[in-house]
């Protein structure tokens, strides 16, 4: 592994793989998506619980895959716990640009602060993939994943 891929694996990243939060099945979910990244072979499975005052409720994911694309579903669904639909489409559009090294200007201090370890990806177009494959995989959860 050479220098600049090794500085991508930082801590957050590893903490997050070996450690992920929000990991398991949720019974009851509103919406569901299963997403796959062929460049890579990653695989996550989002499932929410939507309220009626269109927060995220509960949320969890499962998945396999590179440290990246886990590290990320683990983080995204940290912080998409509790938030409206329209915040986390803010999030969603903030992380993008994040890692893709564009302005992020639609991130709190906050939120950038928590998603700045992915923020050194944008040299790795493969790797954007990774680490975007969870917040696709909730978007469609959410526009045509109602479980039914
Ligand atoms: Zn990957």
């Amino acid at each position: 592994m050479d220098n600049s891929l090794r500085e991508l694996y930082q801590e957050v990243i590893l903490d997050h793989s070996r450690h992920p939060r929000h990991f398991g099945v949720l019974d009851n979910a509103t919406h569901k998506a299963e997403g796959y990244n062929p460049l890579c072979g990653d695989r996550v499975t989002v499932m929410l619980v939507l309220g009626e005052d269109s927060r995220v409720a509960d949320i969890k994911f499962q998945g396999k895959g590179c440290a990246i694309s886990q590290a990320s579903a683990s983080l995204m669904t940290d912080m998409l716990a509790g938030r409206t639909l329209d915040e986390a489409q803010k999030l969603m559009d903030g992380f993008v640009h994040l890692v893709k090294g564009d302005d992020a200007g639609e991130l709190s201090a906050d939120d950038r602060e928590h998603l700045e370890a992915m923020s050194g990806l944008s040299e790795f177009p493969m790797r954007v993939k990774c680490a975007t494959l969870a917040w696709h995989t909730f978007h469609n959860a959410v526009e045509e994943g109602a479980v039914t």
